[in-house]
């Protein structure tokens, strides 16, 4: 069964059962900080299974795309010896939400299983965790075996988690006996053995808790289930392969990189090295097209990891040159039709893979230069330190096994303890950073409690009357807060904006009968609870108090105008630059907005200009701008532009700026004016790169734009009744003014020297030849070689030794005649006597030579000297 097939039998089983199909979520999972990255199918219903999203169907199917590289599921040092496992794979499940629970999952895939895949059903061995009775009985009866016969594991095998945190439960895995005996000693080991007897077709998750930070589990609102089948592996078992890397997926891009490396076919030593580059070019072409770029922290770095250990795989298959994009684009030809994503950010892909490569290889000549430094310096032993190692990884991006293996040609190793311990250490450094955020979210959430999420006006108004619902300090419930107090506030419904979209927090005030706070920021913590963070600025504030909740309307006013012209900045960036310039991030304050997008180089004159231009003209043209709720997959369709790492539930809210065929339209949650025209005026302040690929511009609008220009104009103006010329002769003016200092500077540094003939006057006599040696006060070394010349060229015969002083360091310049250098002087050599005297360096050619020192006082010797040596020559 071809793999393409494979996928539509599981959809297909599933959409006649009731399942709405759900197309793959991004593999950046929408706004959740517990995760790096999407790890099954799940990841995308976390909220639904959490009970605080709700959709229009309790039965849904899919095929996800997953990564595991970072967190509780990292399978990458799995990558190149295991046959079953990839970084980058699909998932096909299934889900309900609520709707049926064991009964009725475990049949569904038993009759998929042995109907549909046709697998042999004496092959296959389900398995429960040791205290689901329940599971155990519903095998029995579907396997005809007795009860006894169904194998009960433990929690390390049969409880599932996402993460750390989040929804978890038992799991009935299911498991395939491929070869009926151990692979590893011909015995009949049991399923728990590790040898490649035995093959975890997949796995079915009665989510029932929600496990926290502390690990308490809470019941779920309503139990569901969550089922995950490795798409790759069950083609390899329907194509009757021994490894997930033997399916018709990787023919190609095996193919490809046997063509680079002029091998048939793999075996033996080679075949971990070829898993692992097309597993990771796998994995870095999709990571790249969501956006991601590579960088030395968070997600960037891994794309940076998985790049360099593709690099390094590809070095031990003999490839020194870059390499990966070429497999990368394999990547695309053959997944592009299922993924669209990646055939949009084809170019994009391929530039980065290439520019990251070539970087790295770079680093890599830099770290083996590092590494043979440390070998050398080393002394007797023939073990690099492992702090040594530890550098050669954090800074040179060197995985601990090039090391291992570049150390191994010379008959040297490497204290792996010492390495471990510094990476624990660095790792111990990183955990305690997230511990210590995610206590303080914790300790807010358990203090807020059960608050009902915040229903928000700020759409429609500024201000509104609201009920205080809780009110905290230090992350703890008070009564009341009186002046000067830092507090947090919790409303039934509020005006301000909570910071999200890029967009940050509104401003303002929230009065009571006794007093009012200043409120400086906003945010959104658990379930939709807006969180209003500021100082009790007047009186006092009690829970439960009816207040005001008023927004500071000129700042948001401003904010607003940002955002409205972020959108028309994003859509006149690729008008101007192309579809692939994507927003790669925003934000968007009362005072400026910031807006980063991917490409490559930096933007020319005319290409900011045009941006500019056709941001302004939507201004002028006041195009009206509305928000629209949609169901999600309809504002897809309409093209709207969605960023990958927002949360998007079923329905989403669309801007739009209209104008014939809408201008633009985005998915965005964030608060807009009601016309271009409101923004006023636009200009772009300031562009530069933020990371490979990432570009950021910063523009000003509304009363911002006016002073950013104001400010020029008042500047240009002044300067123009100084010079007394128009404005736009300004340049012109300047430039002449610029040159006619120069020039007046070189006359002033000329006029500083000594009369040559003067010089020439008290220069001493060295048969019939000229001995000059003086120190003369000369601008820059240029002048003082053109006052040289003058005297060479005066004196006939001569040697000529001039001492200057340049930005407090001494330097000596030395000329001589051509018959003095027939004569035996050379000049390079006298300059380098010098140069050792005065602590620097010098040298040159035999007729002239510069020398050149630290300090000033030594000038003088090192003229003595000079003199010494030139009386001495003859
Ligand atoms: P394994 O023990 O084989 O690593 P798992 O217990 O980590 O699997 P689950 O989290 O239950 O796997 O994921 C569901 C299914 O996804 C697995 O049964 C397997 O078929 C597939 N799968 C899991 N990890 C990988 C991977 N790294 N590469 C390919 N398929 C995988
Ligand atoms: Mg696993």
């Amino acid at each position: 069964m071809q793999s393409a097939e494979v996928r539509r039998t599981f959809l297909a089983f599933f959409e006649e059962r009731g399942h709405t199909v759900v197309p793959s979520a991004p593999l950046v999972p929408a706004n959740d900080p517990t995760l790096l990255f999407t790890n099954a199918g799940m990841v995308p219903f976390k909220d639904v299974f959490l009970g605080t999203e709700r959709r229009s169907y309790t039965r849904a199917t899919s095929c996800q795309k997953c990564l595991r590289v970072s967190g509780k599921h990292n399978d990458l040092e799995e990558i190149g010896p295991s046959p079953q496992h990839q970084t980058f794979f699909e998932m096909l499940g299934n889900f309900s939400f609520g709707d049926y629970f064991k009964d009725e999952a475990l049949p569904f895939w038993w009759e998929l299983l042995t109907k549909h895949f046709d697998l042999p059903a004496e092959k296959l061995h389900p398995t429960v965790f040791e205290e689901d009775d329940e599971s155990a009985r519903i095998w029995s009866k579907l396997t005809g075996r007795p009860e006894s016969a169904i194998v009960r594991l433990g929690a390390e095998h049969n409880f599932w988690s996402m993460g750390d945190t989040g929804p978890c439960g038992p799991n009935s895995e299911v498991i395939l006996d491929r070869t009926g005996r151990c692979l590893r000693d011909g015995s009949d080991c049991d399923l728990t053995c590790d040898c490649d007897r035995w093959w975890e077709l997949g796995n079915n998750v009665f989510m029932q808790y929600n496990r926290a930070a502390d690990g308490t589990l809470t019941p779920l609102p309503k139990v569901g289930v969550d089922t995950g089948m490795g798409f790759e592996r069950m083609c390899a078992v329907l194509q009757g392969v021994d490894s997930n890397y033997e399916i018709d997926v990787f023919a190609p891009l095996l193919q490809r990189l046997r063509e680079l490396t002029g091998d048939a076919g793999a075996a033996g030593e080679r075949l971990p090295s070829e898993r692992a580059v097309v597993d990771h070019a796998r994995a870095l072409s999709f990571l790249i097209a969501e956006g991601i770029v590579p960088s030395n922290d968070g997600r960037g770095y891994v794309v940076r990891r998985i790049l360099r250990r593709a690099s390094y795989h590809g070095r031990l298959l003999g490839l020194e040159e870059p390499f990966l994009a070429q497999i990368c684009d394999v990547v695309i030809a053959t997944m592009g039709s299922t993924y669209g994503e990646l055939r949009e950010a084809s170019s994009r892909v391929l530039t980065t893979v290439t520019d990251e490569e070539t970087r790295f290889l770079d680093t890599l000549e830099a770290g083996l230069n590092r590494l043979e430094r440390a070998v050398s310096e080393a002394g007797a032993t023939t073990t690099l330190p492992g702090a040594e190692a530890f550098r050669l990884y954090d800074t040179y991006g060197f995985p601990i096994d090039l090391t291992r293996q570049v150390l191994q040609a010379r008959g040297w190793d490497v204290d792996e303890a010492g390495f471990e311990r510094a990476l624990e250490e660095q790792r111990a450094r990183a955990r305690a950073d997230r511990a210590a955020d995610r206590a303080s979210d914790e300790a807010l959430l358990a203090a807020i409690g059960d608050a009902p999420a915040t229903a928000f006006a700020g759409y429609e108004m500024l201000a509104t009357d609201a009920q205080l619902l809780a009110l905290l300090r230090d992350a703890q419930r008070v009564d009341s807060a009186s002046e000067g107090d830092e507090v947090e506030l919790v409303l039934d419904t509020t005006p301000f904006y909570a910071e999200g979209g890029g967009q940050v927090g509104d401003r303002g005030r929230i009065v009571g009968a006794n007093g009012e706070v200043a409120v400086e920021s906003v945010r959104r913590a658990g379930a939709g609870v807006f969180i209003h963070s500021g100082r009790v600025a007047l009186g006092s504030i009690a829970a439960g108090d009816p207040v005001r909740a008023e927004v500071d309307e000129a700042a948001r006013r401003a904010t607003m105008r940002n955002h409205t012209a972020t959108h028309l900045l994003h859509k006149a960036l690729r008008l101007v630059l192309g579809p692939q310039a994507k927003q790669a991030g925003s934000l968007v304050a009362p005072d400026r907005l910031r807006f980063d997008f991917l490409h490559n180089k930096p933007l020319t004159d005319g290409e900011l200009r045009e941006a500019e231009r056709i941001v302004q003209e939507q201004v002028m043209l006041d195009r009206p701008v509305h928000a629209d709720v949609l169901p999600l997959q309809q504002a897809l369709d309409q093209g709207a532009d969605a960023m990958f790492d927002e949360k998007y539930g079923e329905d989403a809210r669309v801007v739009t700026v209209d104008g014939g065929e809408a201008f633009s339209r985005e998915l965005c949650g964030g608060t807009h004016c009601r016309a271009t025209g409101e923004i006023g005026a636009f200009f772009i302040v300031d562009q530069r790169s933020v990371g490979a690929g990432v570009r950021r511009v910063d523009a000003v609008t509304g009363v911002h734009a006016y002073a950013w220009l104001d400010e020029r104009r008042r500047v240009a103006d002044a300067l123009a009744r100084e010079y007394n010329v128009p404005v736009a002769e300004l340049p012109e003016r300047l430039r002449a003014v610029h040159e006619r200092a120069q020039a007046s500077a070189h006359q002033a540094a000329a006029a500083a020297l000594p009369d040559p003939a003067e010089l020439i006057e008290r220069a001493e006599q060295r048969d019939g030849s000229l001995l000059i040696v003086d120190r003369v006060d000369a601008a820059d070394a240029e002048s003082l070689r053109a006052f040289g010349d003058e005297l060479r060229r005066r004196a006939k015969s001569a040697a000529v030794v001039l001492g200057a002083v340049f930005d407090e360091k001494p330097s000596v310049l030395i000329m001589l005649t051509p018959d003095q250098v027939q004569a035996g002087l050379h000049a390079g050599k006298l300059a380098k006597e010098l140069g050792k005297r005065m602590g620097a360096g010098g040298g040159g050619r035999p007729d002239v030579a510069t020398a050149g020192g630290r300090d000033a006082a030594a000038l003088d010797d090192a003229l003595a000297q000079a003199r010494e040596l030139i009386r001495g020559a003859g």
